[in-house]
């Protein structure tokens, strides 16, 4: 600077503006203010315009201008790729750290082809004036040397070309507006920190939560807010059929997805898993090796919802990969950054650890309930059985007892076989029922139904006639087959057809039947007996019951023949179903999967 321009007024003010400026860049939290100020201060050197862009990702993007009418409709907004700029500056001519480039200078192509604002004045001779297509830019670094923006100027004092004095001092304010944007980049990067610490440490709070799905809620909305996120969602996989249900949670907008985005589960088993490493997907992006069978279906919901950027990452522990976490943005924020996904990582590993803990203690829960209904189970099984034993046993001692008495003899002894028949019904069932407890694996061979239908109607046929109740079957042709245990599914038959005579009434009728019906074969039993009551429908396969009909209760049994036929069933993959009118009629189903090819019976 020359000594005389420390007596130039106007050049006094502009150094008590800069030192105001210093000053305020220092304390003001609000860096466009500051950025004002600065293009303020740079107009009252006399330039005409003044224009500040800011580095966002990949981007630069004009975000302040200051100048003449048209100049802000023309460059507010504009975006370009940060290398753009830093090619062309590396071409400048250096002064300083301000990039002249003078008009007749040969610039990159991009540059050509961009609508750049050009100032409306005329073309001089001479070459120290300012020629309209001659261009001055200042690169606007952090202190770490990070290109955090770019200040572009024109239409410079007396239209001439700034000479060393202008361009010191013009220098001292592209410090300034360099040292404003770097204070916000430390002040955006602080509050990144802290708002994303807390997000993690308010998702592990949330694991503190009484139930998974409360958990996984409040997780869904923390981490909505904490990464400026449009929506989240959260999707637990089920396990298996007796394990946990499949938990989902999405905020704002609850995650009806259900089975989730076809493919999303298979693509982060395989890229993402184990590890956890988040995905990230644009929604214009063309190739992702990560998202290989998802990719189109996240891309056209993303459309649906104007995201443009998602970040995917497995939920899990160890090697176990239990859910999956999807977050999406709008345009801004837009893209995730590394500091970002990062987070979403440990949120995903905390969320795996939650999830495994609920996990451990559902099965824990599941478990103690099902200990305690056998435990309830075992004891009322002992008090029955002993009933059931101590009834024949006690006439039988009271007729032992009789026997003394000469005359009753003969009575005595009917009534002690009897009650001997009943003992012996009793334990042979019990028998059965324990070993079908235990079992797990038996025979497998092709049986017609067909067949175990006569065999039951032809044992039972004396029975029935004696009753006064006709009995029939209706034959099936080529067969009902299934594969199973002929012996198991034989009692199965009997026990039904004998039960539907057992408790019909003389002049009754009972029709057995099998077929087929879709993927099953079928045993029909119809009865037009006693009938059950709604009440005891509920119990009917439960060990032990019997009906509490009076007339049902009369003739013998011991309960335990329908608890085994089920048990059979089930052992079989299939099951026993019933239809009654108390009164009118019972109809039994017992519905078995078929073979799966005819002919293989044979
Ligand atoms: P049980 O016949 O030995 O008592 P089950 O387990 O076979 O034992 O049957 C349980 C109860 O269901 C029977 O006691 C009877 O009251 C009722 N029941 C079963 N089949 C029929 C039927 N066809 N008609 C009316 N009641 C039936």
């Amino acid at each position: 600077m020359s000594d005389n321009s420390a007596f130039d007024p106007a050049h006094n003010q502009s150094v008590a503006r800069l030192f105001e400026l210093m000053r305020r860049v220092n304390s003001s939290t609000d860096t466009y203010e500051v950025l004002g100020e600065v293009a303020g201060g740079v107009i009252e050197l006399g330039f005409g315009a003044v224009a500040l862009s800011q580095v966002q990702g990949p981007d630069m993007v004009t975000t302040y201008c200051e100048g003449p009418p048209g100049l802000a409709e023309t460059i507010l907004g504009d975006r370009q790729a940060v290398r753009f700029w830093v090619e062309m500056m590396d071409s400048a001519e250096h002064w300083g750290i301000l990039r002249y480039i003078p008009h007749d200078r040969e610039l990159p192509q991009w540059l050509k082809e961009t609508s750049l604002w050009t100032p409306d004045i005329a073309v001089s001779d001479d070459p120290l004036d300012w020629h309209p297509d001659d261009m001055l830019i200042a690169p606007l670094y952090s202190a770490t040397g990070e290109l955090l923006g770019t200040m572009g100027f024109d239409l410079p004092p007396d239209g001439r070309i700034p000479d060393e004095n202008l361009r010191e001092l013009l220098e001292l304010y592209v410090v300034q507006a360099g040292l404003a944007l770097s204070n916000a980049r430390q002040r955006d990067d602080l509050a990144e920190r802290v708002r994303l610490g807390e997000t993690v440490k308010g998702v592990a709070m949330a694991g503190t939560l009484v139930g998974l799905d409360s958990t996984l809620d409040e997780s869904a909305e923390l981490m909505t807010h904490g990464f400026s996120a449009l929506q989240t969602w959260i999707r637990c996989f089920p396990e298996g059929d007796a394990g946990p249900q499949e938990h989902v949670a999405g905020y704002p907008i609850p995650n009806e997805l259900g089975g989730g985005i076809p493919g999303l589960r298979q693509d982060l088993a395989r890229s993402a898993w184990p590890g956890g490493e988040p995905v990230q997907l644009s929604v214009d992006q063309e190739d992702c090796p990560a998202l290989t069978l998802s990719r189109a279906t996240l891309q056209e919901q993303m459309r649906q919802l104007d995201v443009t950027h998602v970040a995917a990452v497995p939920i899990g522990v160890g090697q176990e990969m239990l859910g999956l976490l999807v977050m999406a943005r709008l345009a801004t924020p837009g893209e995730f950054n590394e500091r970002e996904l990062v987070a979403v990582g440990d949120i995903a590993r905390e969320l795996g650890r939650i999830v495994l803990n609920a996990r451990l203690y559902e099965r824990e829960s599941r478990l103690v309930a099902e200990l305690q209904e056998l435990d309830r189970y075992k004891s009322e099984l002992i008090a029955t059985i002993s009933h059931e034993l101590k009834t024949p046993l006690t006439s039988i001692i009271g007729h032992v007892e009789l026997l003394d008495e000469a005359e009753l003899g003969a009575t005595s002894v009917k009534a002690i076989s009897r009650n001997a028949q009943r003992l012996d019904r009793l334990i042979t069932n019990l028998l059965n029922y324990s070993s079908l407890q235990e079992k797990r694996a038996h025979v497998r061979r092709p049986v017609d139904l067909d067949d175990l239908c006569r065999n039951s109607v032809e044992l039972l046929a004396f029975q029935a006639e004696s009753a006064g109740i006709s009995i029939t079957l209706t034959p099936v042709s080529g067969g009902a087959v299934v594969s199973g245990d002929p012996d198991e599914l034989g009692r199965i038959i009997d026990n039904l057809v004998g039960n539907a005579v057992k408790y019909s009434r003389r002049g009754g009728r009972v029709d057995v039947g099998a077929s087929y019906a879709g993927d099953a074969a079928v045993v029909t039993v119809r009865d037009t007996g006693l009938g059950i009551s709604q009440v005891d429908q509920s119990h009917l396969f439960s060990a032990f019951h019997r009906s509490s009909n009076p007339d049902a209760l009369s003739l013998p049994g011991t309960g335990l023949g329908l608890a085994i036929s089920r048990r059979i069933a089930e052992l079989h993959g299939g099951d026993i179903t019933v239809e009654s009118e108390f009164g009118v009629g019972s109809t039994f189903w017992l519905r078995l999967p078929r073979q799966a090819r005819l002919d293989s019976a044979s």
